[in-house]
């Protein structure tokens, strides 16, 4: 048996913005999960619902096209920042 893990936490959107991309490809070598290919030149979402928001394509980016967009699981985010 394998160990389970749940993550509280999954990408809402990918965003890639084509005008800054280069679509060299790092994006592509660096996530786990075979989230992007490269397709004409520009960087393409295959499945964000793979997707275990590492957060490392951001990194990795060196044009800062990409923009991962969380979504908590779970919570009533909205009410906590209210009453933060
Ligand atoms: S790392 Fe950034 S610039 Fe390079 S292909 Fe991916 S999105 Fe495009
Ligand atoms: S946040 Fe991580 S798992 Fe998600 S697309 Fe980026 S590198 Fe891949």
């Amino acid at each position: 048996m394998g160990l389970q893990l749940s993550y509280p936490i999954k990408a809402k959107e990918i965003r890639i913005d084509e005008q800054k991309c280069e679509g060299e490809g790092l994006c592509v070598k660096i996530c786990s999960r075979g989230c992007f290919v490269v397709e004409g030149s520009v960087a393409k979402v295959t499945d964000k619902d793979l997707c275990l928001v590492c957060h490392a394509c951001e990194v990795v980016c060196p044009e800062g096209a990409i923009e991962v967009v969380e979504e908590v699981l779970g919570t009533d985010v909205e009410a906590a920042e209210a009453s933060a």
